[in-house]
């Protein structure tokens, strides 16, 4: 760590959600957190932040997509019962809604887990 660093530095810290929407490094604010919608990057490509080293509880990522997915697929299916949409409605829909919303839950969980690693590292 370099001792120049100060903790003044992170006032200057995006908020999570444009942080999760940029894909924004913990460390330099870079764009570089996420290589895929949903994948995170191994480092960061502008600081060289170790960001897979900071990945811990990756297993949960699964629960979220999992209970996120349920969420959205009874909400489809209260809709469908109350709307009565045709089947092409729905499916033009829910489709786009299911993949942005699964993508945009992931990122947003994977960004707050990593800047809440990065924290915690930087505390030892
Ligand atoms: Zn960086």
């Amino acid at each position: 760590m370099l001792p120049g660093e100060s903790p003044t530095e992170s006032k200057g810290q995006p908020g999570l959600v444009s942080a999760a929407l940029s894909g924004l490094c913990p460390r330099c604010g870079a764009k570089t957190l996420f290589e895929a919608p949903a994948q995170l990057a191994d480092e960061c490509g502008n600081c060289g932040l170790a960001i897979v080293s900071l990945v811990r509880g990756g297993r949960f990522v699964g629960v979220v997509t999992m209970l996120l997915a349920l969420a959205l697929i009874l909400a489809a299916l209260c809709v469908d019962e109350w709307l009565r949409p045709p089947l092409w409605a729905s499916l033009l829909f829910w489709g786009p809604v299911t993949v942005g919303g699964v993508i945009f839950a992931l990122r947003f969980y994977k960004t707050m887990w990593i800047y809440h690693q990065y924290e915690e590292s930087q505390q030892q």
